[in-house]
């Protein structure tokens, strides 16, 4: 129903990242507790219309239960805030407080939610995402996995994507990186490769190009290396999706329908697997990990200073 900006009470920071920070907010007159990333706006109105646009497609995403639920937003002369439904925690914040791999049964999970939430996009409103990786992977003490930020996820224009412009640099696809001049445009494989890349980073625990102190170094190692894969203590058929995810030519790559027919998919399709009991455990062992390496960590730090 009709809000008002003035009925959002401040609860505390969720996260900050390069568009802005999210909130975690109490909407008053339903006492309901949100999440709301906050967002500068510019005086670029073709960035505003962008904006605008990406926030009716996840509004009208209501029926994927694996992408995060969009409650409305506020738009102010300054800011925009976007309201979402609350979750607990993303991948990568859960991944550097447990300092420790995420259990391939769980990646399954996330394989399944994510691939369904992209291929959803694509084919109901023709967007491909163009940020995947882990802190844009969310979960909660449900079990609940969903995908979120469409914020610099472009329309497909003419069916190829125009804007080459955004994205997180370390899961960027080498077509991104170094376009072919012949063929400039590319397309939902994109997001595939970022995919590979999030499921080797959770599932060794380290991101797959180490030692790399500047985007350009990694930007480097991704065009002139042999694709990351995953060590033989993996299944095999998580190995091979992984592989599939991470063939370097984008015409090589598959897309969602081909990803589908993976075993690893299918298996986890169908496969019980109690995501909540794990994430309700990984999240007392995080702060638990968090609670004695916190003094340490300080220490360090002042030590260095
Ligand atoms: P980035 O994704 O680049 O890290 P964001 O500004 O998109 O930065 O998000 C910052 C952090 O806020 C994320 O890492 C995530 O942990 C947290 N967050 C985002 N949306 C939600 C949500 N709906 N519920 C709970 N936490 C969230
Ligand atoms: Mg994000």
């Amino acid at each position: 129903y009709e809000t008002n900006i003035k009925d959002m009470e401040r609860l505390e920071e969720l996260g900050f990242g390069t568009c802005g920070h999210v909130i975690k907010m109490r909407h008053k007159p339903s006492n309901e507790i949100i999440a709301v990333k906050q967002m500068r706006r510019s005086g670029n109105t073709e960035e505003n219309k962008r904006i605008i646009m990406d926030i009716e497609v996840v509004l009208k995403s209501h029926d994927c239960k694996y992408i995060v639920q969009c409650l409305g937003c506020f738009i102010t002369d300054t800011e925009v805030w976007i309201c979402m439904e609350l979750m607990t925690t993303c991948f990568d914040k859960l991944l550097k407080r447990l300092g420790k791999p995420i259990p391939e049964e769980i990646l399954g999970k996330v394989t399944v939610a994510t691939v369904e939430a992209l291929s959803y996009l694509k084919d109901k409103h023709g967007v491909i995402h163009r940020d995947v990786k882990p802190s844009n992977i969310l979960l909660d003490t449900k079990g609940h996995v969903k995908l979120c930020d469409f914020g610099i996820s472009g329309r497909l224009v003419d069916s190829m994507a125009k804007t080459r412009s955004a994205g997180c640099a370390a899961y960027l696809a080498p077509e991104r990186i170094e376009p072919d001049p012949k063929n400039p445009d590319y397309d939902i494989r994109a997001d595939v490769w970022s995919l590979g890349i999030t499921l080797v980073e959770l599932a060794t625990g380290v991101f797959p190009y180490p030692n790399c102190t500047t985007d350009f170094e990694v930007l480097t190692k991704v065009l002139g290396q042999d694709p990351p894969s995953l060590p033989d203590t993996f299944s095999p058929e998580f190995r091979e999706f992984v592989k599939c995810c991470l063939i370097k030519d984008q015409k090589q790559r598959p897309k969602y329908a081909k990803l589908k027919s993976l075993a690893f998919i299918k298996k986890y399709e169908t496969k019980h697997v109690d995501v909540g009991e794990w994430a309700v455990k990984a999240l007392k062992e995080a702060d638990a990990v968090a609670g004695t390496t916190a003094p340490r960590s300080n220490i360090a730090q002042s030590t260095l200073r």
